[in-house]
């Protein structure tokens, strides 16, 4: 039997339902609820998605929901998932759906790649599950895969494992049976799914592979070593200050302009640069002469590891300060989420 036909014999076997994979009389995909799964999904893990995507689609049931929405709105829906960026993006996207399309997606990849955010992977997965097109997924997971099924000496990371996983998908393509309007997307999230619970980067499990007699990185013992390992990630530390001034069950809060989060809501802090102290750094953010210590917290986000030292004080001058807002109601980032849980428990 070919590659294809044991991978898709595979996978229906194991189909979950998920809420984004309801689908048609023709068995394709609502694309609306197809793209905002697939960047939901693009740095989460599925169980974790589950009920951010349920709660966002009762939020915003459709496109026209999404684009009329205030970016605030769509943030706070979208607030524990991270990456925000994807947010604004998927924000942004609706609106260029409603205002230049109708309310219609473009129906292949090409043209869905003409919206904001949507890069050539969420384009292949939407068009190949909403609308048929027979045009490969590439993730890191596909490219795990063929790398190890065709023992490419390739680093996971390299532009030319990208291109070769493209290549090789684009072949398998070609093998679907005409007119099969369900199978492109079916091979797509066959291949992601042997990638995310089989072909793993560590504690491969090859037995239960469907794939495995024609697997060259298990018949030539290789497939720890496959693909080869990227270049080390480069860490920037940084050591910062945060301040929390609580009024109530009020706390100021800072919209951030840009950084990492641009948008999203944190406590006023300090960055303690290299020479100076975190006395200094503090006293830049209060006038208070006495503000407690509630030890410190540690964040990661993109490349910088993060020292969070927190402050707390009760002495804030006017408690009609414009900034001052109830945790709850404004979308927080992560890095802001864990200090005022570390102050108001
Ligand atoms: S046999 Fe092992 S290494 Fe090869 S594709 Fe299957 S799970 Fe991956």
């Amino acid at each position: 039997m070919s590659f294809v036909k044991q991978l898709r014999n595979w996978f229906q076997g194991r189909r979950r339902d998920l809420p984004w994979r309801v689908t048609d009389a023709r068995g394709l995909r609502d694309p609306y609820r197809t793209w905002v799964a697939e960047i939901m999904l693009q740095q989460t893990r599925v169980e974790a998605v589950v009920p951010y995507f349920e709660n966002f689609m009762q939020r915003f049931p459709a496109v026209e929901d999404l684009a009329g929405a205030s970016e605030e709105e769509v943030l706070k829906a979208w607030a524990g998932l991270g990456y925000y960026r994807r947010a604004r993006f998927l924000h942004a996207a609706a609106q260029k759906v409603v205002e230049d399309c109708a309310g219609q997606f473009p129906s292949d990849a090409i043209g869905l790649r003409e919206l904001p955010g949507v890069g050539a992977y969420t384009s292949a997965a939407v068009a190949s599950l909403a609308f048929g097109e027979r045009v490969p997924v590439v993730d890191g997971n596909v490219k795990r895969v063929v790398s190890r099924w065709a023992a490419l000496e390739l680093a996971s990371d390299a532009p030319a494992l990208h291109r070769a996983a493209e290549e090789q998908g684009a072949l398998w393509m070609l093998e679907l049976p005409a007119g099969d309007l369900t199978a492109a997307g079916e091979l797509n999230e066959a291949m992601m799914e042997l990638g995310a619970t089989v072909c793993l980067p560590r504690n491969t499990i090859c037995d239960a592979c469907p794939v495995a007699d024609s697997c060259q990185a298990k018949a030539l013992g290789r497939v720890a070593e496959l693909p080869l390992a990227k270049r080390a990630k480069k860490w920037v530390d940084l050591e910062m200050v945060f301040l929390v001034h609580r009024v109530g069950k009020r706390v100021l809060l800072e919209q951030q302009a840009g950084g990492w989060s641009p948008g999203l809501f944190e406590p006023p802090s300090q960055i303690i640069q290299q020479g100076t102290s975190q006395e200094a750094a503090l006293e830049q953010l209060s006038s208070s002469s006495n503000p407690e210590s509630h030890g410190i917290v540690r964040h990661t986000i993109t490349h910088h590891r993060i020292r969070a030292h927190v402050f707390a004080t009760k002495a804030l001058a006017q408690s009609k300060h414009p900034n001052l807002r109830c945790p709850d109601d404004v979308p927080l980032t992560g890095l802001a989420r864990k200090v005022l849980t570390r102050v108001l428990g």
